[in-house]
């Protein structure tokens, strides 16, 4: 282990699916001193970060910034709009879904858990755990719940444990079809700014995101976008709640303020961060993004390893999942590549721990940073022994080359 201030020379390579590289412009903006946050520039501040928050979550409704990291945007989000032994249905894409549905069932929720059976022939691999949300699937169990018993369907846009992004309008067009009234929940923790997000266009009630994702912000705070009926449903919610409760702050958020302190610093990252998202524009941002993906699935092709993801049409354009061959522990093979090159990568998260590492391409990267990771992984694979059809290397570097950026990186002199 060689302590952070004592790295030898060169960078580390934070290749994980967040906490993702934080551009230099923000770690300055944050630098800047703390202010008060009851002062007159502080409600400029608040104002603006909320403003810019709801460009990216693509809505007109509140957004509530809470101090947490996710999992407390995910608590917010259930216990503002649910009360105890209310059923929820939830659907199991990985890791992520999983821990959602565990949270719902602590806070006394009956959840039921959606889940397409069965094993991948190939990779030996949940199948659930390869491919989306089933619309379908909610669309019949929703039919079937002719009482309305089911109060909210929750689901995981970009599934961080396999890469995987399920398709939010199908599942809202799914609620509808079945004529019922449940809310829909998404979480977008990893998806938010780095792959297309319509909060109003998708009918979404309560969107959950984090900060240190595609937000390429440092971990530290969390989002719940609302919509009316969301906030409707919190004036007869009974779940208790106190510091997650929106009403406080959705009141105070309208002057610039919170009811209590917020994380002054990390809220200038933020605005820093709002203004190159908006400056770039978000679907040139969501176009690098699909770009970064490709160019790393065209090396994990060429080593002839299989990705995650099973279903290209829900590829993640925020990481991409690598099943390494049975009997190689992707876990030692991830931590050879960090002691031997700096180089850390995403490791298997509950059902498929140790059976594949995941290769983040969000936040500040660009195709020399992806091609230095695919370099580390490849001389990880050869150290290791694990065999390989050919170099992915030599493939991303042909394939980044062929497929130029739309935007180009600097205007031509
Ligand atoms: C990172 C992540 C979380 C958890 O967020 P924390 O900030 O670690 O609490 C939840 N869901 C998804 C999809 C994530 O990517």
């Amino acid at each position: 282990m060689i302590p952070l201030d004592q790295h030898p020379s060169g960078r580390h390579f934070l290749q994980i699916p967040g906490p993702s590289p934080v551009p230099d412009r923000i770690l300055r903006a944050m630098s800047l001193p703390t202010i008060d946050h009851r002062g007159p520039e502080f409600a400029h501040l608040g104002k603006k970060v909320i403003a810019g928050l709801q460009q990216v979550f693509q809505t007109r409704h509140p957004v509530a910034i809470y101090p947490a990291s996710g999992t407390g945007a995910w608590e917010a989000a259930l216990v503002n709009v649910l009360s105890a032994g209310d059923s929820v249905l939830m659907f199991e894409t990985g890791h992520f879904a999983t821990l959602w549905q565990k949270m719902a069932l602590r806070l006394g929720l009956k959840p039921e858990f959606l889940s397409v059976p069965g094993t991948c022939a190939s990779t030996g691999l949940p199948l659930a755990w390869r491919r989306g949300v089933d619309a379908g699937l909610i669309e019949q169990r929703l039919r079937a719940d002719a009482g309305h018993s089911i109060k909210a369907v929750c689901v995981v846009h970009n599934e961080t444990s396999t890469g995987v992004t399920s398709d939010i309008a199908a599942v809202r067009r799914a609620i509808d079809a079945a004529r019922h009234p449940a809310l829909l929940l998404v979480d977008t923790i990893s998806g938010l700014a780095s792959a297309e997000y319509r909060h109003d266009d998708w009918g979404v009630d309560v969107t959950v995101s984090g900060s240190q994702k595609g937000l390429m912000l440092p971990p530290g705070i969390s989002f719940n976008a609302l919509s009316p009926k969301a906030l409707e449903a919190s004036k007869t919610a009974t779940l208790p709640r106190a510091f997650w409760a929106w009403d406080e702050i959705v009141e105070m958020n309208k002057t610039g303020y919170w009811p209590y302190t917020p994380n002054t610093n990390l809220l200038y990252g933020l605005s820093e961060a709002l203004d190159m998202l908006l400056e770039q524009g978000l679907p040139a941002v969501f176009a690098r993004h699909q770009r970064w993906a490709e160019g790393v699935r065209t090396a994990v092709k060429s080593w002839g390893l299989p990705i995650q993801c099973a279903d290209p049409a829900v590829y993640s354009p925020v990481l991409t999942g690598v099943v390494t061959p049975v009997g190689v522990d992707a876990d030692q093979l991830r931590r050879l590549i960090h002691d031997r090159f700096d180089l850390s990568l995403g490791t298997g998260l509950g059902r498929v721990k140790g059976r594949m590492f995941r290769i983040g391409h969000l936040g500040d990267c660009n195709d020399l940073t992806l091609m230095a990771a695919l370099s580390g992984v490849e001389m990880g694979f050869k150290l290791s022994g694990v065999p390989i059809a050919g170099s992915g290397v030599m493939a991303a570097m042909d394939w980044f080359a062929a497929h130029p950026a739309q935007q180009p990186l600097q205007a031509a002199a």
